[in-house]
C-alpha cells in the first residue's frame, strides 16, 4: 500500500513511540544519535550568514558568480557542475585536519576519522573505475600526473606524449610545465588530413624514440582513443601507459567510453571534469602490482605511487575535497550519473550536427565524447577562436578559443572554439536545446564585425537581444 507523505510522517512516528515503549535503550541510542549528528549539522548551517557577516565582498561576489552561472551558456568542455552534497563536504570541518602519509600509516594523531573518509572515497573511485588501486589525494588533475611521472622516470628519461598545440594537456611536458623541464619529452602528432591519432605513426615514432614512459589521453580531442592499441605500441617498446582521461572520465565510469584502466599502467583524472570536486586521482588496473626497480630494490608500482605522492609532489592531503570525492563517487554509481553521461554525449552529438548543418566546419566531422572542436576561421575569413570567445560571451555564451592542430594562429588567439555539454546537460537540456544553442552561437558569430585577430565591434542591442534570449533558456533549466 502507498502511503502519503502526512500519513508516511505520521507511521514513522508511531513507530518510533512503539520503539519507545517496547526498547528504551535502543531508542535512547537513536536519540543520542541524531541529536548528536544534528549539532553538527548546526555548526555547519549558518555558514552563509557567518561569510555575509565577516565578508562582505566576497559574499557579494560569490553571488555575483552564482547570477552568472545562472543567467549564461555554460558550453566550457573542461567544466561541470557538482551537486550540494559535494558543496557541503568541500565546506565542512573536516578540512581541518593535518596529517601526512595515507590511512593506518600517518604522520600525526586524530586521524581515525579522516582515515575511513580516505579509505571510503578509495573504495568508491576503485568501484567506480572497476579498479584495483585509487589515490584519491592529488589536489588536481596536473599534479596527479607528476606523481605518475616522478614515480616512474629519472630527470632526462624520455616521455611520448601529444603536443599542447594538438590537443594534448601542459603537464604531458609542455615545454614550459614542470614535466617538461626535467624531462625528455618528444609529442606525437594528429594525422595532418583527418584530425585522427594516427595509431602506425606512433608506433613508428615510438620505435625510433624508445620512450621511458608514453601518454595517451587530451584535452581537446572529440574521438574514441583506443587505449588497447595504445598499450600494444607501449609493450612493443618497452614503455610505461599512462592514460591521462580528465576530460572523459565520467563517460569512462558511465560504459559511454571504452576504459583505459586494464589497458594503461596508471590511468589519472581530475575530479572536477567528471563532475565532482576539484581535484585528481591516480587509478591502477591489472598492474597494480608490478614490479619496478628504484636505487636497485625492488617495489610494487602502486607503493611507489603512494611514495611520490607523500612525500614525493605533495605535502598534506585535503580532506575536505576527499570527503567530497567520496560523496562524487557514491553519485557515480547512480543510474541518474550513468544516463547522464550518455546524454551529455549525445547533446554534443547534436550539437555537432545542427552546427555542421549550419554550414560549420566541425573537426572530423562530430564527436564521440562530450566536446565539438569547431575550425572558426573556416566560417568566416579572418575570424580567430579570440574573437569568437569574446563576442560569443558578450552575449552571454561561454566557450573557449581553441588552437587547432596544425593551426596558424598561436595559442592565445587559435582558429577554433571548443563547446562541451557537461552543464547543460546536468541542468537538463536535450537535443530541442542544442538546436536553440547552435542558432544563438550562428546568429552572432555571423553578425558580428571582425576588425583584427583579437579586435571586433558587436551592435549593442543585438547584444541586449541575445543575452536576454539566453537568459530566458538558462531560466527554464535552473541549476541543480
Ligand atoms: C584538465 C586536464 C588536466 C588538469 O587537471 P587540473 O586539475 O586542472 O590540474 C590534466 N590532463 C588533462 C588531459 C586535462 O584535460
Amino acid at each position: 500500500m502507498l502511503l502519503d507523505k502526512h500519513s508516511d510522517k505520521k507511521h514513522r512516528g508511531e513507530g518510533l513511540n512503539a520503539l519507545k515503549n517496547s526498547d528504551k535503550k535502543i531508542y535512547e541510542l537513536m536519540r543520542k544519535e541524531s541529536k548528536r549528528l544534528g549539532v553538527c549539522e548546526e555548526y555547519h548551517a549558518g555558514q552563509f550568514g557567518d561569510l555575509k557577516e565577516a565578508d562582505r565582498q566576497v559574499y557579494k561576489l560569490i553571488t555575483k558568480e552564482y547570477e552568472r552561472l545562472q543567467n549564461t551558456l555554460q558550453l566550457i568542455a573542461a567544466e561541470n557542475q557538482c551537486s550540494r552534497a559535494v558543496l557541503a563536504a568541500l565546506g565542512s570541518l573536516v578540512q581541518n585536519k593535518t596529517a601526512e602519509g595515507f590511512p593506518g600509516a600517518r604522520l600525526h594523531g586524530g586521524c581515525e576519522v579522516v582515515d575511513r573518509i580516505e579509505q571510503l572515497a578509495a573504495a568508491r573511485a576503485k568501484q567506480a573505475f572497476c579498479a584495483q588501486y585509487a589515490n584519491v589525494q592529488p589536489h588536481s588533475g596536473t599534479q596527479a600526473n607528476q606523481i605518475v611521472l616522478t614515480a616512474l622516470l629519472e630527470r632526462g628519461d624520455k616521455i611520448l606524449s601529444m603536443g599542447t598545440d594538438q590537443g594534448g594537456h601542459y603537464s604531458h611536458g609542455m615545454k614550459e610545465s614542470f614535466t617538461g623541464k626535467f624531462f625528455d619529452v618528444e609529442n606525437y602528432y594528429l594525422n595532418k588530413q583527418t584530425f585522427l591519432l594516427d595509431y602506425d605513426a606512433i608506433r613508428q615514432q615510438a620505435i625510433k624514440v624508445k620512450p621511458k614512459l608514453i601518454i595517451c589521453g587530451a584535452s581537446a580531442y572529440a574521438r574514441t582513443i583506443d587505449f588497447k592499441k595504445f598499450r600494444e605500441i607501449a609493450d612493443e617498446v618497452g614503455a610505461y601507459l599512462l592514460a591521462d582521461v580528465s576530460h572523459i572520465s565520467g563517460l569512462i565510469i558511465a560504459g559511454a567510453h571504452p576504459s583505459p584502466v586494464d589497458c594503461a599502467h596508471f590511468t589519472t583524472t581530475s575530479t572536477y571534469k567528471p563532475g565532482g570536486p576539484r581535484g585528481g586521482v591516480v587509478i591502477m588496473g591489472r598492474d597494480r602490482d608490478r614490479q619496478i626497480k628504484v636505487n636497485g630494490k625492488n617495489t610494487a608500482l602502486w607503493e611507489r605511487i603512494q611514495k611520490m605522492t607523500f612525500p614525493g609532489v605533495q605535502g598534506t592531503p585535503y580532506f575536505n575535497h576527499i570527503a567530497a570525492k567520496a560523496v562524487f563517487f557514491k553519485e557515480t554509481l547512480s543510474d541518474e550519473y550513468k544516463a547522464r553521461q550518455f546524454k551529455t554525449k549525445e547533446n554534443a552529438k547534436w550539437l555537432a550536427i545542427d552546427l555542421l548543418d549550419l554550414g560549420y566546419d566541425v573537426l572530423t566531422g562530430g564527436t564521440d565524447n562530450h566536446m565539438v572542436l569547431i575550425n572558426v576561421g573556416n566560417l568566416r575569413k579572418g575570424l580567430t577562436g579570440l574573437v569568437a570567445q569574446k563576442c560569443l560571451e558578450e552575449c552571454g555564451i561561454i566557450v573557449n578559443m581553441n588552437q587547432l592542430p596544425y593551426d596558424e594562429k598561436p595559442a592565445m588567439v587559435g582558429s577554433g572554439i571548443r563547446l562541451g555539454t557537461p552543464v547543460v546537460t546536468k541542468n537538463g537540456m536535450g537535443n530541442k536545446e542544442m538546436d536553440g544553442i547552435s542558432g544563438l552561437i550562428d546568429a552572432v558569430l555571423k553578425e558580428v564585425k571582425i576588425i583584427g585577430d583579437s579586435e571586433y565591434k558587436i551592435d549593442g542591442s543585438f547584444k541586449e537581444q541575445m543575452k536576454n534570449k539566453v537568459k530566458e533558456l538558462c531560466g527554464k533549466f535552473p541549476m541543480r
